[in-house]
């Protein structure tokens, strides 16, 4: 069985009855603590011992969350070094130059070479680097059609909803409640484009973490005892582009970066 390459690909394998044997509120809880390192995949009673086995290396030693994403990364890096990467380039509508697919990612240049070697011009983590490297594989290039929707409205979504709420909208949330700049650096540092209100949205900006997948990010202020509260929002094609495991990887990977920033900004309180 291949690395699991996020949380929910530990979670297909779970009973999903939530019944708390383990410790953790939910199944979803679970296979996102067992993902991070912080749990073993055998502390679920009810998982059956041919799935733990098939599983790589969790029964018999508990893989750490970077060995994760750094070996599937390497996966996707082979896989790379496969295809035709000019006729990738084509398809999803890249720039093929000395033997180099370019792509801008949140406004920087970005670059893979027919073996799969990365370069780019900001630093940029796995969780971002391993739905760039899908996107090449597997994405169909479609055009943004401007129609914005919810990640629970892509294709197998609504499953995945929860987790993708818990790792990366309440995350960013907390970010925008005491950063209260992001927004503003997110125009700046990332290429973002702010944008008429949406939703009712109090603030709303636009970033292209990939060329034809926009991120809509919505944030609503506190008022009248309200808490604030933010949601992602996607063009209705980016399941078409993205599985939806990558789309998932990919809203975690600008969490990450978003609450660095904060941090070098001074923010803590997180
Ligand atoms: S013990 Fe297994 S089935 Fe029960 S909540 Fe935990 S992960 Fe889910």
């Amino acid at each position: 069985m291949p690395v699991p390459k996020n949380a929910m690909e530990i979670y297909k394998h779970l009973d999903k009855s939530n019944c708390r044997d383990c410790g953790e509120k939910t199944c979803l809880a679970f296979a996102g603590s067992v993902f991070t390192g912080r749990r073993k995949i055998t502390d679920c009673p009810k998982l059956d011992q041919e799935i733990i086995h098939r599983l790589p290396g969790e029964s018999k030693e508990q893989r750490t969350l970077e060995e994760n994403r750094y070996e599937y990364l390497e996966i996707l890096k082979k896989e790379i070094s496969n295809i035709d990467l000019a006729e990738a380039a084509k398809r999803i509508g890249a720039d093929f130059r000395n033997d180099r697919l370019h792509l801008k990612i949140l406004g920087k240049d970005f670059s893979v070479d027919t073996k799969g070697n990365i370069s780019t011009s900001i630093h940029v983590n796995a969780w971002v680097a391993i739905p760039f490297l899908n996107y090449i594989l597997s994405g169909k290039g479609i055009l943004p059609s401007g129609n914005w929707v919810s990640f629970r409205e892509l294709k197998d979504g609504k499953e995945f909803y929860p987790l993708f709420r818990k790792r990366c909208e309440e995350p960013i949330k907390r970010v925008a409640d005491v950063y209260t700049d992001l927004f503003d650096d997110l125009v700046h540092i990332f290429s973002g484009r702010k944008v008429k209100k949406q939703f009712e949205a109090d603030i709303s900006v636009v970033l292209h973490p990939l060329p034809r997948v926009p991120i809509m990010i919505c944030y609503w202020l506190p008022e009248e005892g309200l808490e604030s509260s933010l949601n992602l929002f996607f063009d209705d094609t980016a399941d078409k582009n993205l599985h939806i495991n990558a789309i998932y990887t990919l809203g975690a990977g600008l969490t990450h970066m978003f609450e660095k920033i904060s941090v070098r900004h001074g923010v803590s309180s997180l």
